[in-house]
């Protein structure tokens, strides 16, 4: 069932703070015929202001949010009746395969449908417009998830722009299922032109050799076809098995794909074994994708990251249990490379915790890499927002935290009502690093998309504030 909760579109949004920005501020928003979903022409300074309000209290407006790698078929598995009897019980991720796969034999349509929404309808009430969403193609679902997910991105157009993985998650060089496995792919691509990003996954095949055919018919693949391309790669902790990303970089190389021979962009997701790199490694990394032009991003999925991926048991049986993550902030700020945080799985065996909230990713990213300046927060921010916008292909280039003109209308307004149900003034939110230290609720978040309202739900107590609709 698509949302109903969406307003007629606005023409201003008026007594609001930017980020950066200490006065008050109008946002006013534009349609020209050429481009619907409207634009904000102007940003002025609002004149009504009504004296005595605290302007800690103002509400704070700040670019929308997305997950750049997040599962829609498999979320939620946890939540649903039918798969009841596949809690984890040693919580592995042999454990989480082995059980996904017997999950994945009872999908169904409607129960695809019921889970997906979920996931659409909570990513969009914190404040998500766009999504890459990766959907299993195999010999064990066929094309049932990728159908499910086609209905879902249209009938939630108006609210969130869902950018589809066709994914395979298994093999598709090894195995006795691998080439069945690819053929399903090529039957996909070929039927769903919708498609918007190839996505395999090299550390499930068997041996290396077969690893790397998987790359690079991705690779090729995803070229030809004029696809984004997404890999899960080198999703362990253990120096003694060779990095993929070299042989990545290497096959791109190899085939041409820059960013000025295409405008299609490569990410590599979990990449954990990559924190085993030494930093003269990591500049050889920097140094390869930009002498190349290399259109490559990194996303860090740490709530998946940090339950699953440990290190090979210690043969002496010491109990030191480290766990990696890329650390995304140094990655940007001291290596140059792009990197974003996504929450990967919610509510199945590969990641039974966490909300599908990117700010509570952003928020786990202060305590895991220690990044606890005003600063550190706002590069958070971006990395679950613009940033992340920009590294799936969606937009042209990053911008800052500040909304602005020429941008679109996709913004997130947090508010600060009381949400205690006692009946006190709310305790303020009122800068990005109060956002990042302490996630506001749902309740506080009013979401625009293409100009258009998605409120929260409770009225907006300062007099000073209002949305103005637009008549035409
Ligand atoms: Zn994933």
């Amino acid at each position: 069932m698509p949302p109903l909760m969406l307003s007629k579109r606005l023409s201003s949004v008026q007594g609001v703070r930017l980020a950066g920005a200490s006065s008050t501020w109008d946002i006013n928003i534009h349609y020209p015929p050429d481009c619907p979903g409207g634009i904000i022409a102007s940003c002025t300074p609002h004149h009504n202001a009504t004296p005595g309000n605290d302007p800690a209290s103002t509400p704070l407006a700040l670019p929308a949010l997305t997950h750049p790698h997040i599962h829609l078929d498999k979320a939620f598995v946890h939540s649903a009746r039918e798969y009841a009897h596949l809690l984890p019980s040693t919580g592995s991720f042999q454990e989480a395969l082995s059980v996904t796969t017997v999950a994945k034999q009872r999908f169904t349509r409607p129960d695809l449908l019921n889970r997906g929404e979920w996931l659409v309808a909570e990513s969009v009430s914190w404040g998500v417009t766009a999504m890459r969403a990766f959907v299993e193609v195999d010999h064990t679902v066929k094309l049932i998830c990728l159908d499910a997910a086609m209905d879902l991105k249209s009938q939630w157009n108006d609210v969130c722009e869902i950018q589809i993985v066709c994914f395979a998650q298994d093999p598709i060089f090894s195995t006795q299922h691998g080439e069945e496995n690819r053929d399903f792919l090529e039957t996909a691509l070929e039927q769903y032109p919708q498609i918007d990003v190839i996505g395999t996954t090299p550390y499930v095949e068997s041996t290396i050799e077969a690893a790397k055919r998987n790359i690079d018919w991705a690779i090729d693949r995803a070229l030809q076809l004029d696809k984004h391309l997404d890999f899960h790669l080198d999703y362990n902790l253990d120096s003694s098995k060779e990095a993929l990303l070299w042989h990545v970089l290497h096959s791109l190389r190899q085939r041409g794909w820059t960013g000025s021979s295409t405008a299609k962009r490569v990410m590599l997701g979990h990449c954990t074994r990559l924190t085993l790199l030494a930093d003269e490694k990591w500049r050889e990394v920097s140094r390869i994708i930009h002498d190349n032009d290399l259109p490559v991003s990194f996303v860090g999925l740490p709530t998946s990251d940090l339950y699953m991926a440990s290190p090979p048991p210690d043969p002496n049986g010491a109990p030191d249990r480290p766990r990696g993550t890329l650390r995304v902030p140094e990655m940007i700020r001291k290596h140059d490379l792009d990197a974003v945080i996504g929450v990967n799985n919610v509510g199945n065996a590969f990641t039974p915790w966490g909300p599908p909230d990117p700010l509570f990713l952003a928020c786990l990213g202060v305590g895991v890499y220690q990044a606890g300046t005003q600063a550190d927060a706002e590069l958070l921010y971006e990395c679950v927002s613009t940033r992340a916008r920009a590294a799936i292909g969606l937009s042209p280039s990053h911008s800052n935290i500040a909304v602005k003109e020429g941008e679109r209308p996709d913004f997130l307004v947090f508010h600060n009502r009381d949400v205690t149900g006692c009946g006190i003034a709310a305790r303020p939110r009122s800068s990005v690093a109060e956002i990042v230290w302490d996630p506001p609720a749902q309740l506080n978040r009013d979401v625009l998309f293409n100009g258009r309202l998605k409120r929260s739900g409770l009225p907006t107590l300062r007099n000073d504030f209002s949305y103005v609709f637009s008549t035409e």
